[in-house]
């Protein structure tokens, strides 16, 4: 019987329950439920891993609590730079965007650059002009505003840190990466992968992270598996983590479990880079590894209940 499966997150870090409200958590698992939920009803239906990604990213993009389209974190200047990036393993097609700042959804950006543009990755005010032109929703700066990131810039503007979504001055604070991302196996056997960020409070120069980038940030192959990160993105960029567990799967034999183990516990760690990404493989198999203390995630294979976690 063919089957599916999705999986999607919401960011790694310092999470502990010591530092959440009941009311927080409750609001964090219910956008979660409803993100696989859209993805798996598309799936279920017969529908594309691709339209499942990208309507289950959409869906986070718009939850306010996560780094990514509204929420979306504040750079130096107070203003807001988002990076997204999308992948189809059937024929390895991918599209990405850096540095917008106005479109509601950056990852169908990504999306339409990956089909309409000619192109795989636009960055800054010229793909801004793309997205409107191919009639993409296009939003002023208040509405990509919350109090909470306000007060996170607030905290760190004066000074030269940037900040993981959510961290306090000193290095022993709580960290959070609230970029979003979903990986899904369609009833079709294709593999798709799409993330999306706000990156770093405070962020300056056009800091790009591995978000939008094809290898670090997003990877998906139907030979292998499809993967989406979050994390210190300087780190994943440098550990090519997606490709990397991708090639480790296709070139050593690696299950999708030793790839990622690997990886994410061993290779990043002794890098020093923290966070954590999903991932499933042809058949289904679903990995949520992660060496902080938490990742937002949920999970379904068809048939089957959603599944959300946060803590380890
Ligand atoms: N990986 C993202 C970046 O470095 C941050 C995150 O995962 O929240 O921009």
């Amino acid at each position: 019987m063919k089957t599916f499966s999705i999986a999607i997150h919401g960011g790694a870090g310092t999470i502990l329950p010591a530092l959440m409200t009941p009311q927080k958590e409750l609001a964090y698992r219910t956008a979660l439920n409803e993100a696989i939920r859209l993805g798996s009803n598309i799936l279920e239906k017969g529908g594309s891993s691709l339209d499942a990604v990208e309507a289950a990213v959409v869906s986070l993009e718009d939850f306010p609590l996560f780094n990514a389209g509204k929420g979306a974190v504040f750079t130096h200047k107070g203003t807001h730079e988002m990076d997204a990036s999308i992948m189809s393993g059937l024929n390895l097609n991918a599209g990405a965007v850096s540095g917008v700042s106005k479109v509601k959804n950056p990852i169908s950006l990504a999306r339409l650059v990956m089909e309409k543009s000619g192109h795989v990755y636009l960055s800054g005010q010229e793909a801004e002009i793309f997205a409107s032109n191919n009639g993409l929703p296009i939003e002023s700066d208040n509405y990509f505003y919350t109090d909470e990131r306000y007060k996170q810039w607030q905290d760190v503007k004066d000074s030269d840190t940037y900040q993981l979504d959510h961290t306090d001055k000193s290095e022993q604070g709580e960290k959070k990466f609230g970029t979003v991302g979903a990986v899904a196996l369609d009833l079709h056997g294709n593999l798709a992968a799409a993330t999306s960020t706000g990156g770093m409070t405070n962020k300056k120069f056009g800091r790009v992270g591995d978000t939008p980038i094809i290898g670090a940030g997003t990877y998906a192959n139907n030979h292998t598996c499809a993967i989406s990160c979050t994390g210190h993105g300087e780190y994943f960029i440098r550990a090519v983590v997606a490709y990397d567990i991708s090639c480790l799967m296709e070139y050593k034999g690696l299950s999708l479990k030793q790839a990622c183990d690997f990886v994410v516990k061993e290779k990043l760690v002794k890098m020093g880079g923290e966070g954590g990404l999903i991932a499933i493989d042809k058949i289904g198999n679903i990995e949520l590894p992660f060496n902080s203390d938490g990742m937002y995630r949920a999970w379904q294979h068809s048939g089957e209940a959603i599944q959300t976690a946060i803590y380890k």
